[in-house]
């Protein structure tokens, strides 16, 4: 059922509605002042287990807007349109800024202490100060930066535009932050870049996770990425994971981390405390029984 929910969750625009310019002005005025209230956008958090024993190791923070009218909107309808019209800087402060809050009520509520992942747009890199927005939340919120993970995907770590990644990258791993490189697989960049780039993760892509087992090149793709990333002592989450096969396969192949709709889907926070707030007495982190291997 978690499945059938996930695939109904949002509401792609028309094609119509895509193509016509009036709408997407009154959609991106729309985008707009839900950004001045806040009231229509939030943050959903999905899940990452640990293949081996299913326990929790983070969230993804995954963002949300209900549409008055259109219903819940995809983020990958909406932040395009962001990046397009100027927003994209603003709607990445609110995002970190709602995360670094939600994490720091997670510890005061006792929720087991695992790192929130935040997407990362390139325009984030080159026209707002990331590092300086980030410092500056933290310390506010009291937060360690061990608890933000950075998601950049391959495109946003090859604009130029953004300088030389290499070394604010290395200044945000000092401070304690992680950083994944997101869809890997997708992406036009060497293999080289791997070698000296400050990451500390590797999400293997849904496209290639989808067909497995049976598709033989997508199973030879996740299986050489694996050894690779073992080689260079990067860790892989591989996202996207359904079913019990896909599960069965990254595991034999020595995938340490997954994140998927057979986990969970992405869910409100008030969700995510229903089901990772330990009861008093019980052990913090225990994986549901329906997300392990055996
Ligand atoms: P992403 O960062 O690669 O996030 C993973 C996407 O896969 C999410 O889609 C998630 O809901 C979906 N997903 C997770 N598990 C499964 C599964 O088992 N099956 C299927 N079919 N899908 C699964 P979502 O939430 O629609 O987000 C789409 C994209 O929008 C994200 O891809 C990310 O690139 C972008 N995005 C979302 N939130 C933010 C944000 O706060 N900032 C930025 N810059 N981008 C964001
Ligand atoms: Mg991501
Ligand atoms: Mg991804
Ligand atoms: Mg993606």
């Amino acid at each position: 059922t978690a499945k059938r929910h996930g695939r109904n969750q949002h509401q792609r625009f028309r094609p119509a509605l895509d193509v016509a310019g009036d709408h997407q002005l009154a959609l991106v005025n729309a985008l707009r002042s839900a950004l001045a209230t806040g009231t229509q956008l939030e943050l959903f958090y999905q899940s990452q287990h640990r293949i081996d024993n299913g326990e929790l190791v983070g969230f993804e923070a995954l963002l949300r807007w209900r549409h008055p009218e259109l219903g819940m909107v995809s983020p990958a309808d909406f932040i395009p349109l962001a990046e397009r019209h100027g927003l994209m800087v603003s709607l990445g402060r609110w995002v970190i800024e709602q995360a670094v809050g939600q994490l720091a009520s997670w510890r005061r509520a006792g929720m087991p202490a695992v790192p929130v992942w935040v997407n990362i747009s390139a325009l984030q890199l080159i026209q707002g100060d990331l590092e300086a927005q980030l410092a500056a939340c933290l310390t506010e919120f009291k937060v360690a930066p061990r608890l933000l993970g950075l998601e950049l995907t391959e495109s946003v770590l090859l604009d130029e535009r953004a300088g030389d990644i290499y070394p604010r990258l290395a200044v945000l791993q000092e401070r304690g932050h992680q950083i994944a490189i997101d869809d890997f697989g997708t992406g036009y960049s060497s293999l080289s870049y791997l070698k000296r780039l400050p990451v500390d993760k590797l999400k293997l892509d849904r496209a290639f996770v989808r067909s497995l087992p049976e598709d033989q090149a997508d199973a030879s793709i996740v299986a050489a990425v694996l050894a690779m990333a073992e080689g260079l002592g990067l860790e892989v989450v591989a996202e996207g994971v359904e079913e019990k096969a896909q599960l069965e396969y990254l595991a034999s192949h020595g995938c340490p981390i997954v994140q998927g709709f057979m986990f969970s889907r992405p869910l409100p926070a008030t969700e995510v405390e229903a089901a990772w707030l330990a009861p008093p007495g019980a052990p913090p982190g225990a994986p549901p029984a329906s997300a392990t291997l055996s």
